[in-house]
């Protein structure tokens, strides 16, 4: 039983990496992503050591919200070697396949792809060999990479973001109860495009509902970890491969997702 558990923990482990932390969601399209670049950009800039794992097979967007067009080197024991944007150190799916075919992958092509990038990459190769955290993009809803990353890795924790619209929260909660499922601490919701302020005017528009995510996370027990709103910037600086907490770390949308990432951090040590 203990040399069972031990040997467990040991392939759970992903060598180097000490929290492994998944950003969820329920459905597609609420800015899963984009919260998990910024998430990561804003650890790197006070000084942690930060890796990126794009899992999200139906839409990899690593590569375009961080600016990288290259392909991953291998070093000479054949693992993947990340590449590095904003401090962060970044491999996707989408690296390992070409791009409209994602979508059709079955099961154990899922599997066997997010194993490689758990367990085949040298994470902590540009920080010397040593990452406080690996943040895990991964797909909307509750399919197969979800069970594979649970049992690949022993994770630290889920952060789920959804919108505050109904149909979104719905499919958040399928999120919640499967991590709580299988026993991996959820660390928060993150209500994503809470609002929207006019810059004529600065009247307030709740386009998706505003406040059911925070009222959810008190309902279900959870922390809730920040509301950012909709803002024109941070979705351009998406498409352009530019986090906005890399070009505007001082900016009112870097600090909430400052604040959050700490509160995320926080819980882990
Ligand atoms: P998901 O990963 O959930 O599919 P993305 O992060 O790709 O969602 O976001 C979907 C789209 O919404 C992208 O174009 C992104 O730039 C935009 N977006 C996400 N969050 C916001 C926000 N708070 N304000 C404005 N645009 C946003």
């Amino acid at each position: 039983m203990t040399l069972n558990g031990g040997l467990m923990n040991q392939i759970k482990k992903i060598l180097g990496v000490k929290f492994v932390v998944a950003i969820a969601s329920g459905k597609g399209g609420v800015g899963k992503s984009t919260t998990a670049v910024n998430l990561a950009v804003s650890l790197a800039n006070r000084g942690l050591k930060v890796g990126l794992l794009d899992a999200d097979i139906y839409g990899p967007s690593l590569p375009k919200m961080m600016g990288i067009n290259q392909k991953p080197e291998i070093t000479a024991d054949k693992k993947l070697i990340p590449l590095v944007a904003y401090g962060v150190s970044c491999l996707s799916i989408g690296f390992l396949v070409p791009e409209e075919s994602p979508a059709i992958w079955r099961g154990p092509m899922v599997q066997s792809a997010l194993k490689q990038l758990l367990h085949g990459a040298a994470w902590g190769l540009h920080h010397d060999n040593d990452l406080d955290i690996l943040f895990v993009d991964m797909p909307p809803g509750t399919g197969d990479a979800h069970l594979t990353l649970a049992q690949q890795v022993t994770l630290s924790g889920a952060v789920i973001v959804s919108t505050s619209q109904d149909i979104a929260l719905i499919d958040a909660r399928k999120g919640l109860s499967m991590f709580q499922r299988v026993n991996v601490p959820i660390l928060g919701l993150i209500e994503n495009m809470s609002q929207f302020a006019c810059p004529q005017c600065n009247h307030i528009t709740p386009i998706f509902g505003h406040g059911a995510v925070k009222a959810d996370a008190q309902k279900f027990n959870v922390p809730f970890l920040g509301e950012i709103p909709i803002d024109l910037k941070l979705r351009q600086s998406g498409d352009e491969g530019r986090p906005i907490t890399a070009f505007e770390p001082d900016g009112l949308i870097s600090g909430i997702y400052s604040q959050i990432a700490e509160k995320v951090w926080g819980q882990l040590i």
